[in-house]
């Protein structure tokens, strides 16, 4: 059930319009649902704290380029 924001009637989780006063219902977020917004300035404030790389994903990628290329270089190199 969501509860109708201007006459707090409660109305049913399909209805787009309060049955009570025929306004639009909004549907506020709820609690353990995130907010994406929020989300995403939160990792922001998270990677303005720490270093940009971990020494262990600095490591992974220095693997997956070192990959890259060597099969770069099997391909270009026939
Ligand atoms: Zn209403």
């Amino acid at each position: 059930m969501i509860t109708c924001a201007y006459c707090c009637h409660e109305c049913p989780d399909s209805a787009q319009l309060c049955p009570k006063c025929g306004k639009p219902i909004f549907r506020l977020p709820v609690d353990d649902t995130p907010n994406y917004d929020d989300l995403a300035q939160e990792l922001l404030r998270e990677t303005d704290k720490k270093e940009l790389l971990s020494p262990k994903q600095a490591i992974i990628i220095a693997c997956m380029v070192l990959l890259l290329a060597l099969v770069a270089y099997t391909i270009f190199a026939r």
